[in-house]
């Protein structure tokens, strides 16, 4: 049935022997040490301390199909490009990473190297792009894709025997920040020889590494958190097989949809200060979180990295120190348009879709980055119209939070320029 595990290697996880591939060796140093040197080789030629950024797309050779070093041709590998991927596969404990030219095209080439027939278990709340893919492309090549609300509590009866290939976690979920433990899903999925995809990008690298929980590969949006300066598409896939790594590297050079060198080099320079961005990142957000759950304009928090969030257990266990990660998001008092309100009051924090870069940004889902939900969809998985979602970047928290408290004033008592005539509530 294709399995990519190794059977030469088992593990014992609660009394079931599981097939497991080899796993990358424990890291010796600390992560801000890796983030900083992972890939990061000097230059043999000049002792450059930063990589050139490599923009020929052809390498000559010395004889026929002799090439002078290790490359032949830009889309099958580059410098750039292979430095990036060795720092990612440091930072997610993998042996391996591949870059893709989004976290989309990174979706879409996992979800093509499922045979047609096959069969996917995905969390309900996934990034809209996903739900996209699974439900409007992956069908056409005959991949079929089963949401569940309640992963953890139904994957075992979700799951066909013969057919389900792939399990598919985000944890947070978008934009309602709901926790998925992923050790306990991947338990299931292993006895059935089923792999487990976690989409890591809201928490990036440095608070989760779902390959430590038993995920089989994780993937990111480089877009967001790992680049983190709002200004490169990328993608990536990190994972231990053998296997995968023979099949995904033939399928990133024969679709393609791989990135620049210039945009592998500036994602690595973005990724040696997500260490800091990120605890920057998580300290504001849980400034704000705390002050939103505290505000009389405001109806309910959702942040992973406060006591009151309903998963907060999984917190504790699945991230780094339990920390809640960058992204937030609150119903506020007033409906939608006390929701917009809000958003267009905010001077600090920039009215946006996207996340995870240095600037702080917020919108409103139900009408942007999850609008194409039908209302009854969105509204069973928790976005209601008067739900705000912030991405909270580095500034300092005491500018976020001043921020924050006036434009929450300012969408309770709309006024005539801010576009309302009235506060009725929907
Ligand atoms: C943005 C995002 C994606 C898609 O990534 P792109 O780089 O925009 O193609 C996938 N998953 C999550 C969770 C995202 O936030």
């Amino acid at each position: 049935m294709g399995s990519v595990f190794n059977p030469s290697v088992q593990a014992e996880r609660d009394g079931a022997p599981i097939e497991t591939p080899p796993r990358a060796p424990s890291p010796v140093h600390q992560f801000g040490t890796m983030a900083v040197h992972a890939g990061a080789h000097v230059d043999p030629t000049t002792g450059a301390v930063i990589a050139p950024i490599s923009l020929s797309t052809t390498f000559a050779q010395t004889a026929v199909g002799k090439p002078l070093g290790i490359y032949e041709y830009t889309r099958s590998a580059n410098p750039n490009r292979d430095n990036f991927e060795e720092a990612v596969a440091a930072l997610e404990h993998a042996r391996y990473a591949l870059a893709f030219s989004s976290g989309s095209a990174t979706t879409a080439t996992i979800l093509q190297s499922l045979a047609a027939g096959s069969h996917v278990v995905s969390v309900s709340d996934v990034y809209g792009g996903t739900h996209r893919y699974f439900t409007k492309v992956a069908a056409a090549h005959g991949v079929h894709v089963t949401f569940s609300p309640s992963i953890e509590i139904d994957v075992a009866d979700l799951i066909r025997p013969n057919d389900t290939k792939l399990i598919w976690i985000e944890s947070p979920s978008n934009p309602t920040l709901g926790l998925v433990d992923i050790r306990n899903v991947a338990t299931i999925a292993h006895q059935h020889g089923i792999m487990v995809v976690v989409d890591n990008t809201f928490l990036s690298p440095y608070i989760q590494n779902p390959l430590d929980h038993g995920a089989d590969i994780v993937i990111h949006s480089v877009t967001k958190y790992i680049n983190g300066h709002s200004d490169v598409l990328m993608g990536v896939a990190a994972f231990n097989s053998d296997e995968l790594k023979e099949r995904l590297t033939f399928l990133q050079n024969a679709i393609g949809a791989v990135p620049s060198a210039f945009d592998c080099w500036l994602a690595h320079r973005g990724l040696k200060t997500l260490h800091l961005r990120a605890r920057e990142a998580s300290k504001n957000a849980t400034v704000i979180a705390t002050a939103l759950e505290a505000s009389p304009h405001v109806k309910a928090v959702n942040y992973p990295g406060i006591k009151s969030h309903p998963h907060r257990e999984i917190a504790l266990k699945q991230h780094r120190d339990g920390m809640g990660g960058g992204m937030l998001s609150f119903r506020i008092n007033g409906g939608q348009e006390a929701a917009e309100r809000f958003c267009q009051a905010t001077q600090v924090f920039v009215l946006a879709e996207s996340l995870g870069g240095v600037e702080s940004l917020v919108e409103v889902p139900s009408s942007m980055t999850h609008a194409g939900i039908p209302r009854e969809e969105r509204e069973a998985a928790g976005v209601f119209d008067d739900l705000v979602r912030m991405s909270c970047g580095i500034e300092d928290s005491v500018d976020l939070l001043k921020d924050v408290l006036q434009a929450l004033e300012k969408a309770a008592k709309p006024t005539k320029s801010s576009g309302f005539s009235n506060g009725h509530t929907s």
